[in-house]
């Protein structure tokens, strides 16, 4: 009889102990989930303005730095974005793409390493539909003023013009350049393979073809004579 108040007490103090273990796992996940992107690397490559693939929602014409352009399907693969804006000014076919003179003086929209997003089917009013943009630009900036790396400017609730009901603005650290440009190097955050959330199981991909052994025979060994600032020659999806 004596025996049982102690043993009662060593169980609650190893449920306490299990408790505690479980709520700590919660809360590095909890963490990691809202927290950002965890791993960047600097993409040295030559850019290269592309159009929105067809995969990604966007509005009729959009276009981006290709550099950005895995990020933003990493992106949308996990939350219903629709691309207000990407690439905005002079295109080298003399065109325009993009909102014209809408974006401040040094946008990063002018160097295609921005966009501007809403929820699909999502009004200006900030209702349940704009949720997920939220969570979006909380794991982008967990605090107001410190974006996490790789985003060097996130626009929402607290920015002028932004926000809930109106759009969350997204954009990639970058080498200083001139406006219409494109940066010698953009940061990005490593993106793994596509888990979606409802399964938790990986999504079926097609196996890429292996890569020739020897380079094709011939003048067009592979060498790109689009130049920066170029339009690709084809979506880029
Ligand atoms: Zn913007």
């Amino acid at each position: 009889m004596s025996e049982q108040p102690t043993d009662l007490r060593q169980r609650v103090e190893r449920v306490g102990l299990v408790l505690a273990l479980v709520c700590t796992a919660l809360l590095c996940w909890a963490a990691t989930a809202t927290a950002g992107p965890t791993v960047t690397r600097t993409v040295y490559q030559p850019g290269e303005l592309i159009p929105i693939p067809a995969s990604i929602p966007h509005e009729e014409g959009d276009m981006i730095d290709r550099r950005i352009l895995p990020n933003l399907r990493w992106i949308a693969e996990r939350y219903p974005i629709y691309v207000t804006d990407g690439y905005s000014g002079p295109l080298p076919d003399g065109s325009h793409a993009g909102c014209d003179n809408c974006h401040t003086r040094g946008s990063d929209h002018h160097n295609g390493l921005a966009v501007d997003i809403a929820p699909v089917g999502g009004g200006t009013k900030c209702d349940a539909s704009w949720a997920a943009i939220t969570r979006l630009a909380l794991w982008a900036e967990p605090v107001q003023g410190e974006p996490a790396p790789p985003f060097r400017w996130v626009g929402y609730d607290g920015d002028a013009g932004h926000g809930c009901g109106h759009h969350l603005h997204l954009s990639w650290n970058h080498a200083v350049v001139p406006e219409f440009e494109l940066a010698e190097w953009v940061e990005v955050f490593a993106v793994g393979p596509v888990v979606p959330p409802q399964t938790g199981g990986e999504k079926p991909r097609r196996k890429k073809r292996a890569a020739p052994k020897a380079p094709p025979p011939g003048p067009s060994g592979g060498i790109s004579t689009v130049r920066s600032g170029g339009l690709a020659p084809r979506g880029g999806d």
